[in-house]
């Protein structure tokens, strides 16, 4: 028996891509490996994030970086980054920011996710207006509208990436180093291409959140907080347990900002935000992986999985689609039909009906094995829908 049977919990097919409400993907023999390595050892936290700091600091180019619960984890800690400073006193208030506690952000970027600043205590203020999205217009937020916006107030700014996103970093950037107002980026979802685990912080972001548990393969409550050395080491000390006498307390050269504080914080803001040693170490092989692997080979891999799904070639008008995932789209007359057929295989299998109104199913093959991948295939042939 295994531990999902031990604990009577249906396993799925998961053909929809890493969504968290599906569990992510599957973890690598070497990432749980070290998972497993990091339980049988006990280590000061600090280490533990200097360590980590040394390989994201490696892998993105920025000054640091550290291991925090999820992107969204990243964010919540990026702003509380972006509100406190290095200012003891003004962590220990959050999420009671004081005036400057405003994030600009476009409008047409609103998202779900954005709500990780308001716990914090940021206050999100929304630019301009995203006709080109609505349909009347061609416009959308633009950088002198931000530039207006700035005041005594700004925190910060936030930047969802995304190809489409408008101003463009690069000038987003120069503008708000300029006002000395940081910019904080939520690249959750933005790998692949590997060239993005650097873009952001090369094209001036001030801090970047990526999450472990989509691409990078780690382990599913993990991502990174990477950025300015000054922010990201007060995103640490806004997670650590820093319940310790201050002449034990040893400051390591990656978060050098810290040894300047007045005193402690006590458990703040991102104290909900922790990483264990398991989640870093996984993370941190994880991420060692992904980037030691050419997209190319990624691509390779994944193309070969979607094909072993229609390997006949039977399905009308099937096509793969070239996204940074590669993804297998199944026209069809009645899309949620199919995907309740696919529900009714055991274990069920579940798949992204996100563009349902296009009249198409879509697979990816990022969270599965070739094995479940054949097993699609072969449900896929009982369809007379
Ligand atoms: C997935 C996602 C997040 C949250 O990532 P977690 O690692 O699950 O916390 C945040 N922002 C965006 C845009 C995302 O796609």
């Amino acid at each position: 028996m295994n531990a999902w049977q031990a604990f009577g919990i249906p396993t799925i097919i998961n053909a929809c891509g890493t969504n968290t409400r599906l569990s992510g993907g599957h973890t690598r023999p070497e990432v749980a490996r070290a998972m497993a390595e990091a339980g049988s050892a006990t280590v000061e936290m600090p280490d533990l994030q200097a360590g980590a700091s040394r390989e994201i600091a490696r892998l993105t180019g920025a000054d640091a970086g550290i291991v925090t619960a999820g992107a969204s984890a990243a964010i919540l800690l990026g702003a509380a980054a972006c509100l406190a400073g290095l200012d003891p006193a003004r962590m220990n208030r959050l999420p009671q920011a004081g005036p400057r506690n405003t994030f600009l952000v476009a409008r047409s970027q609103r998202n779900m996710y954005d709500r990780a600043v308001t716990v914090a205590g940021g206050r999100l203020e929304e630019i301009g207006i995203p006709d080109r999205f609505s349909g009347p217009g061609v416009r959308d937020a633009e950088l002198w509208e931000f530039a207006s916006a700035i005041d005594d107030r700004t925190a910060g700014i936030l930047w969802l990436a995304q190809p489409t996103a408008q101003p463009a970093l690069p000038e987003f950037a120069a503008l708000a180093r300029a006002r000395g107002v940081p910019i904080l980026v939520d690249a959750a979802a933005q790998l692949p291409p590997l060239t993005n685990l650097r873009k952001f912080i090369a094209d001036g972001a001030d801090l970047v959140a990526f999450s472990g548990g989509k691409a990078i393969g780690g382990p599913q409550a993990s991502g990174v907080l990477c950025g300015r050395r000054d922010l990201v080491s007060s995103a640490l000390a806004q997670m650590l347990d820093l319940d310790i006498y201050r002449e034990y307390w040893r400051v390591p050269p990656e978060f050098a900002p810290l040894a300047d504080l007045p005193g402690l914080p006590h458990h703040g803001i991102g104290r909900s935000c922790k990483a264990g040693k398991e989640e870093v170490l996984g993370l941190l092989t994880a991420l060692r992986l992904f980037a030691e692997e050419s997209d190319g080979q990624r691509q390779a891999t994944w193309r070969a999985r979607l094909a072993r799904i229609d390997a006949a070639g039977r399905w009308a008008g099937a096509r793969v689609l070239d996204r940074p995932v590669p993804t297998l789209e199944l026209p069809c007359a009645d899309p949620d039909a199919l995907a309740r057929h696919l529900l009714a295989h055991t274990p069920p299998i579940h798949v992204n009906l996100g563009e349902r109104h296009r009249g198409v199913v879509l697979i990816s093959p990022i969270a599965m094995t070739d094995a479940e991948a054949d097993a699609v295939g072969a449900w896929l042939t009982r369809w007379n829908g």
